[in-house]
């Protein structure tokens, strides 16, 4: 066979949990909760499985599923959609974006991404034939200590043949979020230039220190050009379910729709009735950020009093720490040691870049996940001291 992905290896995600259980290490590497979903939400699923909702849904998801969602993004952000024509579920936010990828670019075509990026992106560009080009985060300067967007040099990289631009906030890995004057600024970009949008809004409902989350959706003019994905898995905490979903104007959803018929058909049944009866409460996702802060704030500071060095994270569940007072290791290889020798699983910031290997991919930084039981958190800070 005549690899379309030649260069391209497992995920890191697997790679690094595979070694976590193969040295019993801590794992605080790929992103999933190692604690259970409410009980109130796996009753549901029970009583959809026994209420017979068993077979194929309706391709584009459940209708009342696509209800809620609809009820839920217009409460939150103001915007709404149709979910007849305009909502779809998918298999997890990654269906989605492969999807979205697929039904809007093509051969000749070049999409701008954000670096660094979760690492099914380029992937997806690649496949769909297209072209990345990456545009990196700022890094915090002396007077700003977050990661932001340099929307001068996204202006830089809009070319004629541009034809996406896929953002991802809050930001997996570096927890960077959005605020008023980055929506003012995509406007005046999609304005000026017409470039249709992907934001990957996984983390919506983790954002911290009492910040609201910057949905692209709250604004009409960037919502009638961008696909809005989802995914329940964050939310939840129900990430191997695998639903998520994706919000788009009637013309962009009809050919994400004809992808996703496609390459999944529909996504599990009993798990979409449940959710939709489990959103009628806003209250599980309203408690998420304190939630999160609390876990993020017990790492952080933790991490304080090892030689690692946290840097803030405003939102997801994950923060970066700086290992340079450890190691000068290129990253792959620090976090490869780091499960080895010191049982703590972490990944690589390198892995989110288009070429791990460069020297300009690796900053000494690597991500810590926090989605985990305070004595899981625990444990590893415990080992963390001796490195
Ligand atoms: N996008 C980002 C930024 C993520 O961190 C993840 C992690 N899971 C996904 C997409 C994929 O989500 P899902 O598990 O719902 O496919
Ligand atoms: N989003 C999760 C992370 O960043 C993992 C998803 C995956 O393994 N594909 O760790």
């Amino acid at each position: 066979i005549r690899s379309k992905l030649p260069d391209v290896g497992t995920t890191i995600f697997t790679v690094m949990s595979r070694l976590a259980v193969e040295h019993k290490a801590v794992n605080l590497g790929q992103g999933f909760p190692d604690f259970n979903p409410d009980p109130r939400l796996l009753k549901l699923v029970d009583k959809a499985m026994a209420d017979g909702h068993n077979q194929y849904p309706y391709m584009p998801g459940v209708a009342s599923l696509r209800e809620a969602i609809a009820t839920k993004t217009k409460a939150l952000y103001g915007h709404a959609y149709d979910p007849e024509t305009e909502i779809t579920v998918t298999s997890g936010a990654t269906e989605a974006l492969m999807a979205t990828v697929m039904a809007a670019v093509g051969p000749g075509d070049e999409v701008i991404v954000i670096e660094p990026c979760f690492d099914s992106y380029l992937p997806a560009i690649r496949l769909a034939g297209a072209t990345a080009v990456p545009v990196p985060l700022r890094a915090p300067t002396g007077t700003d200590p977050y990661y932001r967007i340099d929307w001068q040099r996204v202006r830089d990289a809009i070319t004629p043949k541009s034809r996406l631009l896929m953002l991802n906030f809050p930001h997996n890995p570096t927890g960077a979020i959005l605020d008023e004057s980055d929506l003012d600024a995509l406007e005046k970009i999609v304005r000026d230039t017409g470039i249709l949008l992907v934001s990957d809004e996984v983390y919506e409902h983790i954002v911290f220190d009492g910040k609201p989350h910057a949905s692209l959706a709250r604004r009409p003019l960037l919502a009638e050009h961008t696909f809005v994905i989802s995914s329940f898995g964050k939310t939840y905490h129900t990430t191997g379910w695998k639903i998520g979903y994706c919000c788009a104007p009637r013309q962009l959803s009809l050919e994400l729709r004809k992808v996703h018929q496609f390459m999944v058909f529909t996504v599990s049944s009993p798990m979409q009735f449940a959710l939709a009866e489990f959103m009628k409460d806003p209250q599980p996702y309203m408690d998420l950020p304190a939630f999160y802060q609390a876990k993020r704030d017990r790492l952080s500071e933790g991490l304080a009093k090892t030689r690692f060095k946290p840097l803030p994270s405003p939102g997801t569940f994950f923060l970066m720490a700086d290992y340079s007072a450890i190691s000068d290791l290129p990253e792959a290889d620090f976090s490869r040691w780091l499960t080895v020798d010191h049982g703590v699983t972490v990944i690589p910031i390198s892995a989110f870049y288009q070429r791990p290997d460069a020297p300009e991919s690796n900053h000494r930084l690597v991500r810590f996940c926090f989605a985990k039981r305070d004595e899981t958190l625990d444990a590893a800070l415990e080992k963390l001291q001796r490195v």
